[in-house]
C-alpha cells in the first residue's frame, strides 16, 4: 500500500492518513497557495515503524526516495548537491495537532560543503552560516538527543566574548566559529562527528520523528487530551523557505480572529530576518501582527487575502504558519485554532451570522467540557488590587496561588493541595506537567502565540505572557518589579483576561452568560430532546440553576439543611431520644426550618418541578466524633467526676458508639432510615406540603416531587408511600387546599434497577442516582476508591475512566437500561432521570439521551454544559 504521498496527491480529507499538518498541506497545495514543494510519510508508514522494531521498511524506503528525486526534480535543487543544494525541513504531524510536543528539524542538508554553496549562492554568508549552526543545534537536539543546553551556554559564551548583546550583531566568521564548536560538542558528547551525509541526515531525522511520538511529553499531551496511542505520527518533508534572509524576510504567525476573545480581527505576530522556531519559543518578544503592514505591505495584503481564503475554504477560524524570504509570502501550516470558549462561542454565533455556519453546525463548535472556564468566578472590580504589572492577556481566568518557579514543585504542591501559579521567564514543553499543576502561569517573555500560551488555552487555564517588567531570579527564587519584590510562595493573583498580576488574593465574583453565549443555548434548546435540571440545595444554587436555564430541580438533597451549625443540636436531641414523644418534641423545632429551607427554593423555582430527597446521610454523621466524645468523657471522670456534664457527654457517647456502623456507606441509610424512624420522613412530607399549601394559597404554584432514597425492595416504597400520602392528605384536611405532588425513588442499588418493574407499581419517577449506583454496582466505597486504587486502574488501563467522572455504561448503564424497560412495562408513563455527578458529563449525558431518559441533573454550573452537550447529542 502507498505510504508516501506528494503535496499534491493529498488533501484535507486524509487526516488520518497524512496527519493534520501534511493534510492541510495538500489542501493549501492544491488550491493554489503559495506551499513550499513536498512530500508526507504516512501515520500507517509510523506504525509500520514501530510494528517492525522501530526501523523503516524497505519498500516505504524506496517510495521516499521516489518522492525525494520528484521534490528535487520540481524543485530543480538536489539533496547535497554542491552545486544547488536542496535544503529541506523534517515535521511531525499526527491526526490531531499537539502543539509543540513533536520535534522538528530544520535547514536539513547542510554540510561542510553546502554551506559553502549556499553562501555563494544566495550572496549571504552569514545567512548561510547561521543557517547551519541552527541546523547543527536542531538536529543534535532532535535526533541526536544532546540538550540544547550546551549549545545555547557555548553560543552566550561567544557571543559574550566579543562584547554583543544579542545574535544579529554576529557576523558572518562569528557563526563560522560557533560552528566549530557546536561540532566540538557533538563530538564529546556523542564520540562520533556531526554527520556529513544529508541521506543519512534525512533517514536519522525520520527515525526520530517516529521515535518522538513516543517521548514523554508526547504521551503526556496525550494522555492529558485523551488521544490514543495508535494513531501515530506522519512526517513532512518539505523545501525549506528562508525568513532568515535579512530586513526582507521573516516569520510569524496569525490567527485570522482573536482566539481569547473572538473579536473577528487578524491576530498574530511575526519576527524580521528568523526562523520559525524563533516565534513559539518565545526567545525574542515578536511584533504584533499589524506593524507587518508598514515593515512590508505588499507581503501584508497578500497575506490578510490569505487568511480570509483560508477561513472561507475551512469554515472556521485558523492558525496559520507563514514565512517571509526576500519579500515573498509562504504559507507553511494552517490549522483550526485552538481558542478559549469565549473566543469559541463569539466565533461560532458571529459565522452564523455571516452566513458561515447554520444554527445546528455552530452547537458543534463549541466544545461542551471548555465552557467551565466562562462558568469561573472573576475578579471583583470593586475590591482594591495591589497592581504589580501588566503582561500579555493570553488566557482568560483569573486564578489565585502562591508563586513557584519549577514546575515539579508546582506539581508537588499541588498534590499535596496546594494552589501554586508558575512563574516563569518562559515555558517549553517540558514543564506541561508544571502548568497542568498550577492554578495559572505567568512568563515574562514570549508572545500570545508562545507555548506557555497555547497550552494553556487549550486546558482553559489564566494565563499571563511577555510581562517584561518582572525580573525573575531563580537562583533567589524570586522576582521584582520595580521596588517590590516577590517571593517564592507568596501569593499573587493574575487575571489572565486582562494580563493584570497582582499581589495577594483577591476576592472573586460569579460568572454571567453573555449574550451570545445565550443566544448559542438558546439555539441548542431548540435542539436538545432531553430536559435538563439541576441539583441545588439551598436558594441560592437554586436562582443560579434558573438562571443558566435549568428547567427544574432534579435533586434537593435534605441532608444539607440537618447539617447547619444552629441545627445540629436539635438534630443530635432528636436522634438521642429514648421515646417517641421526645423525639417528636426534637421534631416540631425542625419542621419550621425545614419550612423556611423548602420556601426559599420553591420561589425561586418558579412553579418549575422540585425533586426532594428525604433524609438519606447515616445518622451517627450528625453526632460528634466518637474518639473525640471519648477523650472529653475520660478527662471529666479525673477532673468532675459527679458533674451533670459529665452524665450527659455518657450518654452521648453510649449513643454514638450504638450508632456506629463498620461500613455506613451500606449501612442504617435512606429509606431504611425512614423505616425506622418514620417521624422523620413525616416531618419533613409535612415542611413540603405546609410549605407548598401557603405558596399555592399566595398564588405561587410549586411542583413538588418527593423522592425516596436507597430503595431496594418494593415494599420499602410502598411504606414510605403511603407515609407521603398520609402526610398529604393531613395537611390537605388542615387547609382545605390539595397540592399536586408525584412521588418516586431513587434507583441506586442494582436490586431496584432488576426489580424495576415491581418497584415502578409503587413509583411516578425513578431518578438514577448513578454515584450511589456506581459503587454498589461495582463494589467500591468512592472515597476509598478515588483515594487508593482507582488511579492505578485508570493509569493501567483496567478501567477506561474513573466512573465516577464517567458513566461506566457496560455496567451501571445497562442497570439503567433495565431499569427503564422493566419499570416502563409496569408504568408507561414512568418519568425518568439521573441525578448523579455523571449528569453534568458530555458522554453520559450522550448516553442518557440515548436511552430516552426524560432529564438529566447537574450542578448549577454544569447546567449550560449539560444542554449543549444534550443539543450536540441530538443533531
Ligand atoms: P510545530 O508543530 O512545533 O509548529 P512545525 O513543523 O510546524 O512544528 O515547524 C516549526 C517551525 O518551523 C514553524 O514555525 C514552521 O513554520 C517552520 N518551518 C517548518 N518547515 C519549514 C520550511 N520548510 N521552511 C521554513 N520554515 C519552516
Ligand atoms: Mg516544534
Ligand atoms: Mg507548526
Amino acid at each position: 500500500a502507498k505510504r508516501v504521498y506528494m503535496f499534491d496527491e493529498g488533501s484535507s480529507e486524509m487526516k488520518e492518513i497524512l496527519g493534520g499538518k501534511g493534510a492541510n498541506l495538500a489542501e493549501m497545495t492544491n488550491i493554489g497557495l503559495p506551499v513550499p514543494y513536498g512530500f508526507t510519510i504516512s501515520t500507517q508508514a509510523c506504525n509500520d515503524y514501530y510494528d517492525s522494531g522501530q526501523r523503516i521498511q524497505e519498500d516505504v524506503e524506496t517510495e521516499i526516495l521516489e518522492a525525494l528525486a520528484r521534490l528535487e526534480e520540481t524543485t530543480g535543487k538536489k539533496l547535497g548537491s554542491p552545486v544547488n543544494p536542496l535544503l529541506v525541513s523534517v515535521r511531525s504531524g499526527s491526526v490531531f495537532s499537539m502543539p509543540g510536543m513533536m520535534d522538528t528539524v530544520l535547514n536539513l542538508g547542510m554540510n561542510d560543503e553546502t554551506v559553502e554553496s549556499i553562501a555563494r549562492l544566495t550572496g549571504n554568508p552569514r545567512f548561510a552560516y547561521d543557517s547551519y549552526r541552527r541546523f547543527i543545534q536542531m538536529f543534535s537536539n532532535v535526533v541526536l538527543e544532546i540538550d540544547g543546553f550546551y549549545f545555547e551556554q557555548r553560543l552566550e559564551k561567544i557571543r559574550e566574548g566579543k562584547g554583543y548583546h544579542s545574535d544579529p550583531e554576529m557576523t558572518a566568521e562569528d557563526w563560522k566559529e560557533v560552528i566549530s564548536a557546536y561540532k566540538e560538542i557533538v563530538k564529546k558528547r556523542i564520540k562520533q562527528e556531526f554527520p556529513q551525509n544529508p541521506m543519512e541526515q534525512l533517514f536519522l531525522s525520520i527515525n526520530a520523528v517516529f521515535d518522538s511520538w513516543n517521548n514523554q511529553r508526547a504521551i503526556v499531551y496525550r494522555q492529558l487530551n485523551k488521544i490514543p496511542g495508535h494513531y501515530g505520527t506522519a512526517v513532512n518533508i518539505q523545501s525549506m523557505v528562508f525568513g532568515n534572509m535579512g530586513d526582507d524576510s521573516g516569520t510569524g504567525v496569525a490567527f485570522t480572529r482573536n482566539p481569547s476573545t473572538g473579536e473577528s480581527l487578524l491576530y498574530g505576530e511575526y519576527l524580521i530576518n528568523a526562523q520559525g522556531e524563533d516565534v513559539v519559543a518565545g526567545i525574542r518578544t515578536p511584533n504584533p501582527i499589524e506593524t507587518l503592514q508598514q515593515d512590508m505591505p505588499d507581503v501584508f495584503t497578500q497575506f490578510v487575502e490569505v487568511c480570509s481564503r483560508l477561513e472561507h475554504h475551512y469554515q472556521d477560524m485558523q492558525d496559520i504558519e507563514f514565512t517571509v524570504e526576500h519579500g515573498k509570502l509562504f504559507i507553511l501550516q494552517t490549522r483550526n485554532g485552538k481558542r478559549t470558549a469565549q473566543a469559541a462561542i463569539r466565533i461560532a454565533v458571529e459565522m452564523v451570522k455571516e452566513g458561515v455556519l447554520s444554527q445546528r453546525e455552530a452547537i458543534g463548535r463549541v466544545e461542551p467540557d471548555q465552557l467551565n472556564q466562562l462558568l469561573h468566578r472573576r475578579i471583583d472590580d470593586q475590591h482594591e488590587k495591589n497592581l504589580l504589572a501588566k503582561g500579555l492577556p493570553a488566557s482568560p481566568g483569573a486564578a489565585t496561588g502562591q508563586v513557584v518557579f519549577d514546575p515539579d514543585e508546582a506539581e508537588r504542591l499541588n498534590k499535596e493541595g496546594v494552589k501554586v501559579i508558575l512563574v516563569r521567564t518562559e515555558t517549553t514543553p517540558d514543564d506541561i506537567h508544571g502548568i497542568i499543576a498550577a492554578q495559572g502561569v505567568v512568563t515574562s517573555r514570549g508572545g500570545m502565540t508562545s507555548h506557555a500560551a497555547v497550552v494553556a488555552r487549550g486546558m482553559g487555564k489564566s494565563c499571563i505572557c511577555g510581562c517584561e517588567a518582572l525580573k525573575i531570579d531563580m537562583q533567589k527564587q524570586q522576582f521584582q518589579v520595580g521596588d517590590t519584590v516577590i517571593h517564592h510562595l507568596d501569593t499573587i493573583t493574575i487575571d489572565g483576561g486582562t494580563g493584570e498580576i497582582m499581589a495577594g488574593e483577591i476576592p472573586m465574583i460569579d460568572p454571567e452568560l453573555s449574550d451570545e453565549f445565550e443566544l448559542l443555548l438558546s439555539w441548542a434548546d431548540e435542539e436538545r430532546t432531553i430536559d435538563v435540571r439541576a441539583n441545588a440545595d439551598n436558594p441560592a444554587d437554586a436562582e443560579k440553576a434558573v438562571e443558566f436555564g435549568a428547567e427544574g430541580i432534579g435533586l434537593c438533597r435534605t441532608e444539607h439543611m440537618f447539617m447547619e451549625a444552629a441545627r445540629v443540636p436539635i438534630v443530635q436531641q432528636m436522634i438521642l431520644a429514648e421515646t417517641e414523644d421526645k423525639r417528636q418534641l426534637a421534631l416540631d423545632q425542625l419542621l419550621p426550618m425545614q419550612e423556611s429551607d423548602f420556601e426559599g427554593i420553591f420561589k425561586a423555582m418558579q412553579g418549575l418541578p422540585v425533586t426532594i430527597r428525604l433524609l438519606d446521610p447515616p445518622l451517627h454523621e450528625f453526632l460528634p466524633d466518637k474518639e473525640h466524645l471519648a477523650v472529653e468523657v475520660a478527662k471529666l471522670q479525673i477532673l468532675e467526676p459527679d458533674s451533670p456534664q459529665l452524665a450527659e457527654k455518657e450518654k452521648l457517647l453510649k449513643r454514638v458508639r450504638q450508632l456506629h456502623e463498620s461500613n455506613p456507606m451500606l449501612g442504617h441509610r435512606g429509606c431504611r432510615l425512614g423505616i425506622v424512624y418514620p417521624e422523620i420522613y413525616q416531618m419533613q412530607a409535612t415542611a413540603i406540603f405546609n410549605t407548598a399549601t401557603a405558596l399555592e394559597s399566595k398564588g405561587i404554584s410549586v411542583k413538588p416531587e418527593i423522592m425516596i432514597p436507597l430503595v431496594g425492595h418494593v415494599n420499602e416504597l410502598k411504606i414510605m408511600r403511603q407515609l407521603v400520602i398520609d402526610a398529604a392528605e393531613a395537611v390537605q384536611q388542615k387547609t382545605g387546599i390539595s397540592i399536586e405532588y408525584t412521588i418516586g425513588t431513587m434507583i441506586e442499588v442494582p436490586r431496584a434497577a432488576l426489580t424495576a418493574d415491581r418497584i415502578a407499581a409503587e413509583a411516578d419517577f425513578f431518578s438514577f442516582g448513578t454515584n450511589d449506583l456506581t459503587q454498589t454496582t461495582f463494589g467500591y466505597s468512592r472515597d476509598d476508591a478515588e483515594g487508593k486504587f482507582l488511579k492505578d486502574y485508570i493509569e493501567n488501563k483496567i478501567l477506561p475512566d474513573n466512573p465516577f467522572a464517567v458513566l461506566d455504561q457496560d455496567g451501571v448503564g445497562e442497570l439503567i437500561k433495565t431499569g427503564i424497560r422493566l419499570g416502563r412495562q409496569t408504568r408507561p408513563s414512568l418519568k425518568t432521570g439521573i441525578c448523579g455527578e455523571h449528569g453534568g458529563e458530555k458522554s453520559s449525558i450522550e448516553f442518557c439521551c440515548l436511552q430516552g431518559l426524560d432529564y438529566v441533573s447537574c450542578s448549577p454550573y454544569r447546567v449550560p454544559l449539560a444542554r449543549l452537550a444534550a443539543a450536540q447529542a441530538a443533531v
